[in-house]
């Protein structure tokens, strides 16, 4: 028998899956949907990290029980936007029915790379991450995702073309309080690098960048960042990261 978070809104049932999904009455469609691309996402992850999936569980929460979802702080956060939280146990990706119209762009493509996204953090999390600027553990996502999709044969030709590619700043230039479609431009930025990465080296850098940050013991700072990173790639890596407009 599953053992369901104690959070669940009245009403949700339970979807039972390599991720078992609590959702939202009248929502089985979309849940096994959801059920399809996290097996997807799962086995494809497992195999690009080498590593088992984690102990996890999914909620797909309509907007009108949005507040009702577990999270970390107290205040709901803004409805349509997914999220990985380990505030409960096993730890939960909070998934919305429908997703907020700043993500961009919006193709066939965009629920499934965002749900690959979270369920990457999920992955790395883990295990214990020591502290890294926050492009580094968002590349991670973003790369994974771009990863599962060449597995999936999901085409990602028509989402990537319609991304801006110069939005004025690069990956590691944006800091502090940023905007929800400053966030998408970054987002887009680090998933059009992640393909980019994908094509020159293969997808075998993954596996040695998730496992190099898992060993790392102290805080990574952006010269460190890099330096995983570019290593994780392999030969001539550090000098293609830097012949990278995103970058
Ligand atoms: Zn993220």
């Amino acid at each position: 028998m599953l053992v369901r978070n104690p959070v669940t809104p009245p009403g949700y049932e339970c979807l039972a899956g390599v991720v078992p999904i609590v959702h939202a009455p009248r929502m089985e469609r979309s849940a096994a949907n959801v059920r399809s691309i996290l097996e997807t996402g799962a086995g494809a992850l497992s195999e690009v990290l080498v590593v088992e999936p984690p102990e996890l569980e999914a909620m797909l929460i309509s907007d009108e029980d949005w507040e009702q979802a577990p999270r970390e702080n107290t205040y709901t956060y803004p409805p349509g936007l997914p999220y990985f939280t380990r505030s409960v146990h096993p730890p939960v990706l909070v998934l919305p029915t429908t997703l907020s119209p700043t993500f961009q762009p919006q193709t066939k493509a965009t629920y499934p790379l965002v749900v690959w996204h979270e369920l990457t953090h999920a992955f790395l999390l883990q295990k214990e991450v020591v502290r890294t600027p926050a492009w580094l553990g968002e590349f991670v996502s973003q790369a994974s995702a771009a990863a599962i999709a060449r597995r999936a044969g999901l085409p990602l030709a028509e989402h990537l073309s319609q991304i801006d590619r110069g939005p004025g700043f690069t990956i590691r230039a944006l800091r502090g309080h940023v905007d929800a479609e400053e966030q998408m431009a970054f987002q887009n930025l680090l998933l059009l690098l992640g393909v980019a990465a994908l094509e020159e080296f293969g997808e075998g850098f993954l596996e040695r960048l998730v496992h190099a940050m898992w060993e790392e013991t102290n805080t990574v700072d952006e010269e460190r960042a890099e330096e995983l990173l570019a290593n994780a790639l392999g030969s001539g890596g550090r000098t293609w990261l830097r012949s990278r407009p995103e970058f």
